[in-house]
């Protein structure tokens, strides 16, 4: 049987090429000065964005994709503690005046992102107040986040915390197929590659995924979701309560020009 063709789906929010929700939560005003500074750059696969102890020059406002934050053993070992995808920024240290990171940050999605310098960004949330209370909200958002995620990790079957991984990937893909590897998905639950082989077995089996040649398709979206934990739904009701788009975002128009330099 062939491989059902690769969807694009469009995103909840999307407006004209813009798709991270931080940036759709801003009046034109903000929205306008921010793309200003930014400077759009590709993600791909793997790409370290910030490495642990060293300095954060540019904050990335995701646009597709999906990063991956990670803690390295001193075993060389990597658990990760988060993700990001467009809902979001890496690193979000600077939005509280962290310059340092303390984690390594990484591509594990291609995709694209806007990058502002660290100091321009700050200097920016001290002059616009409603870019300062987004943000503010989005801290909010990535300590709960980080929470979930440990409690998540504490307390819900490994089949249900695989649903919710690939609903995000999903989410982040902007695609119905996207590359993911057992070993990929082991690294980002922080548990066993064998167990996690063989919940995927059981959600294929199932028929809401199809997984072949380091690439998941998405097969039944709805049959997921309801397999999914309850984190998922969690995370999507306080991201529409912290981030309502500004529907007036639609007049902004994102400059995808790859040549142009932030000011
Ligand atoms: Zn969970």
């Amino acid at each position: 049987m062939q491989n059902p063709p690769s969807v694009p789906i469009r995103p909840r929010h999307e407006h004209r090429g813009i798709n991270n929700r931080l940036l759709l939560a801003l009046p034109p005003a903000s929205l306008e000065h921010i793309l200003r500074l930014a400077e759009p750059v590709s993600l791909t696969r793997g790409q370290r964005i910030d490495c642990a102890d060293q300095p954060i020059r540019h904050v990335h406002f995701i646009n597709r994709g999906l990063v991956c934050i990670a803690k390295t053993m001193e075993d060389g070992r990597m658990v990760e503690i988060g993700a990001i995808g467009i809902e979001g920024v890496a690193n979000l240290l600077p939005l509280i005046g962290i310059h340092t990171t303390i984690l390594d940050v990484f591509v594990q999605m291609p995709g694209t992102a806007l990058r502002i310098r660290s100091d321009a960004l700050q200097a920016e949330i001290e002059r616009d107040g409603v870019l300062r209370q987004v943000m503010q909200n989005y801290v909010r958002f990535g300590l709960s986040e980080l929470a979930r995620h440990i409690a998540c990790c504490r307390l819900h079957h490994i089949e249900q915390r695989c649903c919710r991984w690939l609903l995000i990937a999903h989410d982040n893909a902007l695609m119905d197929e996207f590359p993911v590897t057992h070993e990929g998905l082991a690294m980002m639950l922080g548990y066993q590659r064998a167990g996690v082989s063989l919940a995927m077995g059981t959600l294929a089996e199932a028929g809401l995924i199809e997984h072949r040649r380091g690439a998941v398709t998405i097969v039944n979206r709805p049959g997921l979701e309801a397999a999914a934990c309850d984190c998922y739904r969690e995370m999507q009701d306080e991201l529409e309560t912290l981030f309502p788009p500004d529907e007036r975002a639609a007049s902004v128009r994102i400059q995808t020009d790859q040549s142009r330099k932030p000011r």
